[in-house]
């Protein structure tokens, strides 16, 4: 299971070992021994931005012409983003 948390400049990745400023954004990812992204149970692992993009944890996606990062898998954020069309009620 993944947590995106803002940095208070004093957590570091666990991965490349560099501090995570404040306030730039990282990633919790509970993990099992072998390093395999579990929904629950594991060990909680910080990365920072860099190392979750490559370990595909996360990824900038346009939205609205920005750049948007975002954690979700991408199966999630492919979803559509805009909400559905209303539905029109025919009043007789
Ligand atoms: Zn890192």
């Amino acid at each position: 299971m993944r947590r995106g948390c803002l940095s208070v400049g004093t957590v570091s990745c666990e991965v490349c070992k560099h501090k995570i400023p404040y306030p730039d954004r990282y990633v919790m990812v509970d993990e099992d021994a072998k390093g395999v992204e579990v929904e629950k149970g594991g060990k909680s692992v910080r990365y920072c931005i860099d190392c979750a993009q490559k370990k595909g944890y996360a990824h900038y996606k346009e939205i609205k012409g920005e750049m948007m990062l975002t954690f979700l898998r991408e199966s999630e954020a492919s979803l559509p983003t805009e909400p559905p069309a209303p539905v029109k009620e025919s009043k007789v």
